[in-house]
């Protein structure tokens, strides 16, 4: 019965996250939702993928942080110029289509053409529960492990890119990028990787390019 209540649980999200695409596909709006470990880099490579779209100044970028508690996440990203909503889920482990529908509702969503949604840090739920984005952005750091994409397989699947963040950190830490790679194509042959450093800004080019290209089609 457990099971059933949960598909039950799934299918009523999946309505409200349809009308939540529709919703941002009307105002012209893409919207991304970073999944991926506590300490992955999510909220650092948010602070610097706004900062770059508003120094280029031509795509206004909102986020959506979502945490157990705090707004600590939000501080961050309004401290670098661009409007921020805080979700505390108070013990939640994932977000859900109402908590982002009702985020939105804080939004000013005509001035606004790309919205990063922050999931809560784990690698489980936030794959099973589509908020209304257009895709969704594993953020996998190099110091979590190489075994992460087959011991996680529906995250993978499920994304459509995975960012491979704190790469500065390679030597000190055991991960076969090859092997992730391969084992990601396993998984899902269509998945973008774009390792990248937030510290050193190493492959940062490439992820902002990828962001930049698909919120203007
Ligand atoms: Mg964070
Ligand atoms: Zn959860």
């Amino acid at each position: 019965m457990r099971v059933k209540l949960y598909r039950d649980i799934l299918e009523a999200n999946d309505i409200v996250a349809a009308q939540t695409r529709r919703l941002l596909d009307e105002k012209g709006i893409f919207c991304l939702n970073l999944i991926g470990s506590p300490g992955s880099g999510k909220t650092t490579l948010l602070e610097l993928t706004v900062e770059h779209l508003l120094a280029e100044g031509r795509l206004h970028p909102a986020v959506i942080e979502g945490d157990i508690a705090t707004t600590r996440d939000a501080e961050r990203i309004e401290a670098k110029g661009a409007t921020a909503v805080q979700i505390n889920t108070e013990g939640g482990c994932h977000l859900d289509a109402g908590m982002m529908r009702a985020a939105l509702e804080e939004l000013p969503l005509n001035g606004t053409d790309v919205i990063f949604v922050e999931n809560v840090g784990n690698l489980i739920c936030p794959a099973d529960f589509d908020l209304g984005e257009h895709a969704k952005v594993i953020v996998y750091s190099v110091a979590e492990g190489d075994d992460k994409p087959l011991k996680y397989p529906l995250a993978f699947r499920r994304a459509a890119v995975v960012v491979i963040s704190k790469m500065d950190l390679l030597p000190h830490v055991t991960f076969d990028l090859a092997k992730v790679k391969a084992e990601i194509a396993t998984i899902n042959p269509e998945l973008l990787v774009f390792p990248l450093s937030a510290r050193t800004g190493e492959g940062l080019g490439p992820w902002f390019e990828w962001v930049c290209a698909r919120a203007d089609t």
